[in-house]
Formats: C-alpha cells, sequence, structure tokens
C-alpha cells in the first residue's frame, strides 16, 4: 500500500481563516474575545499569546487577563461575571488548567454559555449530546473538518476514540456520533487496545503519550487523528501515534505538529464569530 495521505491540518486552518477573516470584515463591528491566564505555566502562556495573535490578524479585538497564580477563587469569579457583563465582549475563556486550589469546574460554570467560545460549559456540552446547535470544543470541532477533507460522508464508520478528556476525547466522541459513526470511546482502563483500534476506520487519539498507537494497531486504510502534543527533551513535538509506522499502512493521517493544532486555534476564531453573531441575532451559516 502507497504512503498515507498527510492532512495538512495547518493549510486547511488557513483556509478557515482567511475565509473568517474576510466575514469578520463585512461585519458592523469587531467582535471581542477576551482570555484569562491564571498562573504562569510556560505552555499556556503560549496557547494564549498565539490566540491572541491569530485574533489580531483576522480583526477580532482581544483581551488577555494575566493573574498571579496564587489569585483566589471568587476573584477570578469576579473577573469571568465583569466579562459576562460586559455587552463588548462576544467571547471568554479560561485557559486550563487552573492552579489546583481553583475548581475548573466551578469557574467554567460561572462563563455565560452564550460566550463559551471553548464550549466547555454544561450547557454547551447538553446541547452537543442532544444535537442541537451550540458552541462546540475547538479541538474536536477541528477534528471532524479535518476528518471530512478526507471523507465526506463518515456515516457507518467504526470510530475508535482514545482519551476521555472533557475538551478533547468526550465531545469528539458525541460529534463523531452526531456524524452517525458507530463509535467507541476508550481510555487507561480500557482492555486490549490494540485489538480494538484494529477495528477502527478512524482512529482518534488524544492521550498525551508519544508514541503509543503503533502502526500494528491500525487498520489499513484507517483515518487517523492525532491529537496528542507532547514535547521531548529534545525540544520536539511529538504525537501520540508512530507516525513512520503509521504512514505505510493508514490511508491518511494528521501530523503533529501542523495537525490538528492548528485548526483548534482556527475553531477558537470559528466560534467567536459565531458568538458574536448569535448575541446580535444575525442569520446563522450552517458552515
Ligand atoms: P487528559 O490528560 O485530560 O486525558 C488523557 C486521556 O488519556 C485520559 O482520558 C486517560 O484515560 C487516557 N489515557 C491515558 N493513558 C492511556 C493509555 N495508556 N491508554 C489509553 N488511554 C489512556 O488529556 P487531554 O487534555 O485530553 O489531552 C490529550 C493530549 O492531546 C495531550 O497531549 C494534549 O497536549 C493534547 N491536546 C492537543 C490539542 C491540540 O490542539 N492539538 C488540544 C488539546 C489537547
Amino acid at each position: 500500500m502507497s504512503d498515507a495521505i498527510i492532512i495538512d491540518g495547518k493549510a486547511i486552518a488557513d483556509g478557515y481563516l482567511s475565509k473568517i477573516k474576510e466575514e469578520v470584515s463585512r461585519l458592523p463591528t469587531r467582535p471581542c474575545l477576551a482570555m484569562v491566564l491564571v498562573g504562569d505555566n510556560p505552555a499556556s502562556l503560549l496557547y494564549v499569546r498565539y490566540k491572541k495573535k491569530y485574533a489580531e490578524d483576522l480583526g477580532i479585538t482581544s483581551f488577555l487577563y494575566m493573574l498571579p497564580t496564587e489569585t483566589k477563587e471568587e476573584e477570578l469569579i469576579h473577573l469571568v461575571e465583569d466579562l459576562n457583563n460586559n455587552p463588548q465582549v462576544d467571547g471568554i475563556l479560561v485557559q486550563l488548567p487552573l492552579p489546583d486550589h481553583i475548581s475548573e469546574f466551578k469557574i467554567i460554570s460561572t462563563i455565560r454559555p452564550d460566550k463559551d467560545v471553548d464550549g466547555f460549559t454544561k450547557e454547551n456540552i447538553g446541547l452537543l449530546a442532544l444535537k442541537q446547535d451550540c458552541l462546540v470544543p475547538c479541538t474536536p470541532l477541528g477534528c471532524i473538518k479535518l476528518l471530512k477533507s478526507v471523507k465526506d460522508d463518515i456515516s457507518g464508520l467504526n470510530a475508535v476514540v482514545i482519551g476521555r478528556s472533557n475538551i478533547v476525547g468526550r465531545p469528539l466522541a458525541q460529534l463523531l456520533l452526531n456524524e452517525n459513526c458507530t463509535v467507541t470511546l476508550s481510555h487507561s482502563h480500557t482492555q486490549n487496545l490494540p485489538d480494538l483500534c484494529l477495528s477502527a476506520d478512524i482512529l482518534a487519539v488524544a492521550v498525551g503519550k508519544p508514541g503509543l498507537v503503533k502502526g500494528n494497531w491500525i487498520k489499513p486504510g484507517a483515518i487517523v487523528l492525532d491529537v496528542g502534543i507532547s514535547y521531548l527533551p529534545d525540544k520536539s513535538i511529538k504525537g501520540d501515534v508512530d507516525f513512520e509506522e503509521a504512514i505505510k499502512v493508514a490511508q491518511a493521517i494528521t501530523p503533529v505538529p501542523k495537525g490538528v493544532g492548528p485548526m483548534t486555534k482556527a475553531m477558537l476564531m470559528h466560534n467567536t464569530v459565531k458568538a458574536y453573531k448569535r448575541r446580535r441575532n444575525f442569520i446563522e451559516d450552517k458552515k
């Protein structure tokens, strides 16, 4: 079998970003994204800076609130409430993880669902589960768009998702189910993972263990979405799938980097514009 199609997440994300930029230029005012970072986690700092740059490049106003690690839970709740009540703000993003003394659930539950551009509130997750229009978590939404760049109709395919986090695995499994896939959501307690993976027409991996999925776990012709990002001591970035082995077996695969990562940021911009338009009762386009 010839080598897999390498899904160019960067190019696909750039395509979305240029469409969003064009759309923003036609809006009567600029959408506004407020981001909150608590503490000095270097990866989180990098992520929010990238997101701010992406927003500004598209003509989206963005604010970054940087709070010290010692910030009290009530202080963060007050900031989120202020942003909820600020009519200028369309989207609110609180960068995770938060320091241990702050409840992520409490903070996310404080965000107004119509400004929840990460799609993490119980209201948006509930709507997703009921297959209703909502703000969909960015990484899973990006995964579905990448998948559809290879195969538009995924109805009836067997999909295996590895990893059951609230931000990636669970909502991705839900989206795949909404696309009529037969979905298995696996995790650290799953038995016989290699055999399960071999049944997958679509294999999505979001664990954070570099090279966990070997080439002989992949069904020939499968589409593989590698969400994992691990920073190795030599400063290289590695995904959860053994890429060199996987390209010999899969039909298509997302590389790491330049696969799912750029789509996550593009989908955040998509959600920000979506939140802006919904809050102002624009006619929703279904793209
Ligand atoms: P998480 O730590 O919250 O969840 C990891 C999941 O993996 C858990 O559900 C756990 O049960 C499962 N797991 C752990 N070991 C396992 C094993 N041996 N076999 C099967 N399952 C196992 O992580 P997360 O926040 O979902 O992120 C997962 C990875 O995706 C990380 O590398 C993260 O950096 C990356 N990520 C990438 C993007 C992106 O835009 N590309 C976005 C979010 C997360």
